[in-house]
């Protein structure tokens, strides 16, 4: 047999995955990171030679078979998802198995793929080696366990990341080390049935949840005398507006926050709460009610915000807008919502707005350009959020045109959107919450940068919300009167979630001892948010105090009043 077939083997494995290395080489950049990111590739790399050469075929077998699962685990899941395998969904997978369940037929050509790719790695780490080596064939052994805890320890330290773009057979296995450490300290388990008690009858009314995006709460009339005509101000007719008045978000990304408004989690225990109690789909159904999600921001099916498909076999109606262009999706949303609370129908609704995430350029119509000069319009017409900032420079002059076209995004899906709900929907039998996922960074103090939200170090704002409950003046729900002068102005994201409780007719006291407090309680909330969010391991979260006395508000009205209305 060929000498060098062995290597040759290892070396064209390694080579099918440059795409994924190079990639991870280009987020990189240049700097320290990219020597550690290098260090780190060629450890792995020798570790798995040395484990090809152990001399003992048993234990040779056993390495490249464990191996050979891990990679093609991996694998098989970037093809099927086109995602990087996180820990976090690595940990979903272990407890949904849906992956392993319905992949098999389904995805049958992704795992041909994996497993014949994965063959190579079999064969090169399996076959007998025919060249000596001047290492100990004891280090040898020792190789792949010193592989997998070298990538353990850097995965701990951060929290799950720092594994992309490495050689995939170790990911994993280093993954599953990990999970063996949750597992032990309780911060993972299978995800919970119901078990709070319920104390009332049948929900008799619709309870809805509407998450802006990147709305923040210094930029709308409610809160602050320049803000965005929010229509939120003046109660309509036959309906009733609490404003709760400033909120601190969860997190300052939208993941993060959009999880924990699912899944509900207190400032102390928010990972546990998030990944092993129900989810408020679960709770809302148990309550008889029927559940809707409405996601306004992606189309295809995809999932955002950490959901995942076991979480969605829980929502009995799930709606994205495939057709509609990004700038009419709110819009879209408005449709789907009156539709919804005029079908009389007990339904938990949840609304993933598409608000005002970067870019704003072209989210409102021409009609709402009441804020001038705004950014140039026509080049991200079909963009409903992105990370990347081409054709946007940040300097000073461009956060002047940035924040106009901010205001005038608000004006049209803050604005209009209510403005459509308040005029066509049946508010009777309908409880709403509003707010924000997060604030937005809008650089009104003149600091650098690109970002809105989602940095290391942010300003305060980023985790400014508004929070407004709606209700039909004649229904009867909770008393929101009693606590509002206590609440106002001092509550947060974390209310929210024991409020969804309270209102499905969960038992107060047992709701609290594990999610908090809910809105019609004094809150006493800490008025804090939470920017490193991923505090699993080794890693702990990030608080930073929103002073209201600190915060920047809109100087300038509208440029022109008069906003034409389009008739809906
Ligand atoms: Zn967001």
């Amino acid at each position: 047999m060929f000498r060098y077939l062995k290597e040759l083997l290892l070396v064209i494995y390694l080579l099918l995955y440059s795409d994924y290395y190079l990639e991870r080489l280009n987020a990189i950049g240049i700097g320290l990171a990219v020597l550690l990111f290098g260090a780190m590739f060629l450890a792995l790399t020798f570790a798995l030679l040395l484990t090809a050469y152990i001399r003992q075929t048993f234990i040779r077998h056993l390495f490249a078979l464990a191996m050979f699962a891990s990679a093609v685990f991996f694998d098989v899941y970037s093809r099927v998802t086109a995602d990087y395998l996180t820990y976090s969904s690595f940990v979903s997978l272990v407890y949904s198995g849906g992956f392993i369940q319905e992949a098999a037929y389904q995805y049958r050509d992704a795992i041909l793929h994996g497993v014949l790719n994965g063959l190579l790695l079999l064969f090169g780490v399996g076959l007998k080696p025919r060249h000596p080596l001047a290492i100990a064939n004891g280090l040898r052994v020792a190789a792949p366990f010193v592989g997998v805890l070298l990538l353990s320890g850097v995965l701990f330290v951060r929290a799950g990341e720092g594994a992309r773009g490495l050689p995939i057979m170790f990911t994993p296995l280093a993954y599953l080390n990990l999970f063996a450490y949750e597992a032990l300290h309780n911060t993972v388990g299978p995800r919970e049935p119901v078990t709070l008690a319920r104390t009332a009858q049948a929900v008799g009314h619709d309870i809805v949840l509407i998450v802006d995006e990147s709305i923040s709460g210094n930029y709308l009339d409610i809160n602050a005398p320049f803000g965005v005509h929010s229509n939120l101000k003046q109660a309509p007719p036959g309906v009733a507006i609490f404003n709760y008045g400033y909120a601190a978000s969860i997190a300052n990304c939208s993941a993060d926050t959009n999880v924990t408004l699912r899944y509900g989690g207190t400032r102390d225990d928010y990972v546990r709460i998030n990944s092993t109690l129900p989810s408020i789909w679960q709770y809302a159904k148990q309550a008889g009610m029927r559940t809707v999600y409405i996601d306004a921001q992606r189309t295809g099916g995809n999932l955002q915000n950490l959901m995942n498909e076991t979480e969605k076999k829980d929502i009995d109606e799930f709606v994205q807008f495939d057709q509609t262009s990004v700038r009419d999706r709110d819009m879209a949303a408005a449709g789907k919502l009156i539709e919804l609370l005029n079908d009389d129908k007990a339904e938990l609704i949840l609304i993933n707005k598409v608000g005002a995430h970067f870019p704003v350029h072209d989210k409102y119509p021409d009609a709402f350009m009441a804020y001038r000069p705004t950014l140039p319009r026509g080049q991200f017409t079909e963009v409903a959020d992105t990370a990347k900032r081409d054709g946007f420079s940040g300097q000073t002059d461009d956060w002047v045109l940035y924040r106009n076209a901010y205001k005038n995004t608000v004006l049209w899906n803050v604005g209009e959107f209510f403005a459509r709900v308040f005029a066509q929907a049946n508010l009777n039998n309908a409880l709403l919450i509003y707010t924000s996922d997060h604030g937005q960074d809008l650089h009104e103090r003149g600091n650098p940068g690109l970002n809105t939200h989602c940095g290391g170090d942010p300003v305060e704002e980023e985790g400014l919300v508004p929070l407004v409950v709606i209700q039909g003046e004649q229904l009867h729900t909770l008393d929101w009167a009693a606590q509002l002068a206590a609440n106002k102005d001092r509550s947060s994201h974390y209310n929210i979630f024991p409020t969804l409780l309270q209102l499905m007719g969960y038992d107060l006291a047992a709701v609290e001892a594990v999610y908090g407090k809910p809105l019609t309680v004094p809150t006493a909330d800490a008025f804090t948010f939470n920017y490193r969010f991923n505090a699993r391991l080794g890693a702990t979260p990030e608080w930073k105090h929103i002073d209201l006395h600190s915060i920047v508000t809109p100087t300038q009205a509208p440029t022109s009043v008069a906003v034409e209305q389009p008739s809906p």
